[in-house]
């Protein structure tokens, strides 16, 4: 059977299998896990072999992919991880828990909550240093007062991201501090903060070496989940596979040519004047794929084939290998954003392997 291409090859077992491990690793020490599905479109599947490998919520940051999994029929608590003004009305008609960081958007969800009779449950987040989003530790104390006075919202936990924007680690000193905070607004307001969400996936190291996790009793995983590392410095954690995503493109030419344009040289297609090295002649293959799928350089292609350029829908290969021929697939691995682009083109074909008995949709 010829297999459409480019597609992306997705193992759900693998998939199951690495939230099953992290979900152990995790619990060990009285934490869940929330699977994170942004990267994945939300792809119902791929969030049904995470609750199957242990999650105890899924959380993305766009509703869209939150209405397509339950859609698909999940059932499990949603979190969102975003959540923007203009969306509250289908954020609490939708989503059980989201984070929040902002009184303006918590009212706008209090009074949609109010008109749809419910309680729409809030996890704030707290800024500890990697500036993205979180309330300054000066305005928690008078922003957590104002949202207990919100009729209609209530905060079932506090939280914390690092290593998004200012690539900040996790370590035992700001999770102590969460910790910490959590303590004191608990004695402060007279609370109980059900979920503390320590981090993501860049909190592995700290995780895994800290002899006490405090209060942290949550963490949102995606990337770990999906390609079995972690993010502080992209390594491979050890039990968990690293290859659940290969993507899958045609050759659509394989020529010996010449490694020097000839002719003038202005502008390539994207405004950049290039240069070239002289290699002699040899073997260059182009694919059938280009920067409007991924980033070409977050592609990892067999060592065999060396990028050379690539253009919106083709990519330029230095092949070492003489016998690949037109029609034949080449094989890359993934780094993050290059799964979150390849999963976001329409041009290329979800396939799922190792089904497991999932109804692969
Ligand atoms: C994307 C995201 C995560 C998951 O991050 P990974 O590095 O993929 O584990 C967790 N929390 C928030 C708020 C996010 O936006």
């Amino acid at each position: 059977m010829n297999l459409f291409m480019p597609r992306i090859e997705i193992s759900l077992s693998q998939i199951q299998e690495n939230t099953q491990f992290l979900a152990d690793f995790h619990m060990g020490k009285g934490v869940s896990l929330m699977g994170v599905t942004k990267a994945v479109l939300g792809e119902p599947s791929v969030a049904k072999a995470m609750i199957q490998g242990g999650v105890k919520f899924i959380a993305d940051s766009r509703i869209e992919n939150i209405l397509r999994m339950k859609n698909a029929g999940i059932s499990i608590p949603f979190v969102l991880l975003r959540t923007p003004l203009s969306q509250a009305e289908s954020i609490v008609e939708n989503v059980d828990i989201s984070l929040n960081t902002e009184m303006e958007t918590l009212k706008k969800l209090s009074y949609h909550a109010k008109t749809q009779n419910k309680t729409h449950q809030v996890i704030i987040m707290v800024e500890l240093g990697d500036l993205r989003e979180g309330v300054l530790l000066s305005d928690l104390p008078q922003f957590i007062r104002e949202t207990l006075s919100l009729s209609h919202i209530t905060i079932t936990g506090i939280g914390c991201n690092l290593a998004c924007y200012g690539g900040i680690i996790p370590d035992d000193k700001n999770m102590q501090e969460l910790s910490e905070l959590v303590d004191s607004l608990e004695r402060e307001f007279q609370m109980n903060l059900e979920i503390i969400s320590g981090g993501n996936s860049a909190n592995y190291e700290w995780f895994k070496s800290c002899q006490n996790v405090g209060r942290i009793n949550n963490i949102r995983l995606g990337e770990s989940i999906l390609l079995g590392c972690e993010t502080v410095s992209r390594k491979a954690i050890p039990g968990l596979h690293t290859g659940a995503f290969q993507l899958v493109a045609e050759v659509i030419e394989s020529k010996k040519k010449p490694s020097l344009p000839f002719g003038e040289i202005g502008q390539d297609a994207f405004g950049n004047t290039p240069s070239f090295q002289d290699i002699g002649i040899h073997r260059r293959i182009i694919i059938a794929l280009g920067k409007q799928d991924a980033t070409p350089t977050s592609l990892h292609f067999d060592n065999k084939l060396k990028l050379l350029g690539s253009s919106s829908d083709h990519i330029i290969m230095d092949s070492k290998c003489d016998s690949i021929k037109v029609g034949d697939e080449v094989r890359a691995s993934l780094d993050y954003g290059g799964l979150l682009s390849t999963m976001t083109s329409p041009f290329i074909r979800k396939h799922f392997t190792n089904c497991n008995g999932y109804a692969a949709i």
